[in-house]
């Protein structure tokens, strides 16, 4: 579904990301990891058109996505991006609803459909008791839900997802993820997620992608990827690496130093 081609991009004078091909098939659940400042959200951002790379190329379903156009984009692909800092005089349902933005027609009014699709979306991620607050007026875990739910009322056949979990309590997670996990099992969603928690990846992605420096260090199954190994080159602290005992995937323990 994309393909990445040789792509490398720069900010300014010094390359972030170096050579990086990899796909991502119809379906797929694909976890990126990786460091802080390893280029996981740059990649992302790469991947939704947001920044252009200088080198390479992105192929979705074999069409070069610079040439295709931004409604298009954000048909098909939806983005749950880390926390801005941005206020928001919106409601709730304002901003659910600013979902279902590109597939509405010229006069940009939504239908009945539209408000269903987006209620749903409001059920799935528990944010339909406070549809009428205020973004303002919200947590950063129930902003969280409400951004997912924006993406999930888009309709897309791809989510990207940029660290989703990370201000959300363990409840909220899990409900997140089994969600996410229902979308891709039942629906078919292709789901790419940048995510700090290597035990998070590791239980839920189909492909791991290991960054380090702008570069992938290994890509493959959890199996292949998470090793002591691998993780104590790239993140360059101790840890132990056994297996979930119920899932039998691997499992990363932090040592500490001389413990
Ligand atoms: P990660 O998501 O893995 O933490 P990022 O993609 O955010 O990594 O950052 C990769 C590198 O690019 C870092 O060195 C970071 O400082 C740099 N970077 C990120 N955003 C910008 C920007 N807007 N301008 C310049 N450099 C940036």
């Amino acid at each position: 579904m994309i393909e990445v081609h040789s792509v490398s991009f720069r900010y300014h004078e010094n390359w972030v990301l170096e050579n990086i091909s990899f796909r991502v098939e119809k379906g797929e659940f694909v976890g990126v990891i990786g460091p802080n400042g390893s280029g996981k959200t740059t990649l992302l951002k790469i991947l939704y058109r947001l920044l252009s790379p200088q080198k390479g190329e992105i192929l979705f379903e074999l069409v070069p996505m610079k040439k295709m156009d931004r409604a298009d984009i954000a048909k098909r692909i939806a983005v749950v991006a880390q926390e801005t800092h941005l206020l928001f005089p919106f409601s709730v349902l304002e901003t659910v609803l600013m979902g279902r933005s590109p597939h509405l027609g010229h006069l940009m009014f939504e239908s009945e459909k539209d408000m269903e699709i987006a209620k749903k979306a409001m059920e799935w991620t528990e944010i339909l008791p406070f549809s009428e607050r205020s973004m303002d007026e919200l947590s950063g875990g129930e902003r969280k839900r409400v951004f997912i739910a924006r993406a999930l009322a888009q309709e897309p056949e791809v989510i990207l997802l940029d660290e989703p979990t990370a201000n959300l309590d363990i409840h909220h997670q899990m409900d997140f993820l089994d969600l996410i996990l229902t979308l891709n099992r039942e629906k078919g969603l292709t789901i790419v997620m940048a995510s700090h928690d290597i035990n998070i990846a590791s239980e839920f992605c189909d492909r791991l992608i290991l960054l380090r420096g702008g570069g992938i260090y290994r890509a493959g199954t959890p199996d292949q990827v998470i090793t002591k190994e691998n993780i104590e080159n790239v993140y360059g602290c101790e840890v132990w690496v056994d297996q979930n005992p119920f899932s039998g995937m691997p499992r990363i323990s932090l040592l500490k130093k001389g413990g």
